[in-house]
């Protein structure tokens, strides 16, 4: 046992309280021991990163609908976790990203999705096209003229 005795008294008893290793403390009258800071009950949450993401992309994770069935889990826990995982796939790649983009001028964003069916599924593919507003600018005054 430990020697350091503290003069706060002990949610159980209200007796002293004695020093059990670093972060346990000891009621001296009923030898309950308790940590100091509670441990969070339950599982630990999985960590999510932008492996997800990334596999989703290279489809090789199949459909959510199809993985929500292997794993027993609802689709809207894995629609979360891939919306999650995306969000931290841009935060680390928006700076490299922006790299590649002109530093001055206006842009302008041209977008399209196309959507199509393969094997029963439906797959929808969104285009951006990141535009500078001068070189377009350019472009529709050669056409006029
Ligand atoms: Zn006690």
């Amino acid at each position: 046992m430990c020697m350091n005795i503290k003069h706060t008294k002990s949610p159980c008893c209200g007796a002293t309280i004695q020093h059990w290793g670093s972060r346990r403390r000891c009621c001296v009258r009923c030898h309950k021991t308790w940590r100091i800071r509670r441990k969070k009950r339950g599982r630990k949450s999985k960590r999510t990163d932008e492996r997800m993401v990334i596999k989703y992309l290279n489809r090789q994770l199949p459909p959510l609908r199809v993985l929500a069935q292997q794993r027993n889990y609802g689709r809207s826990v894995l629609q979360t976790r891939l919306q999650r995982s995306l969000k931290i796939y841009v935060q680390k790649n928006q700076e490299r990203w922006k790299r590649a983009l002109p530093r001055s001028g206006d842009l302008i964003a041209v977008a399209d999705a196309i959507w199509y069916r393969v094997a029963g599924q439906k797959h929808t593919i969104y285009i951006i096209l990141l535009e500078l507003m001068d070189k377009i600018r350019t472009q529709k005054c050669n056409f006029m003229a």
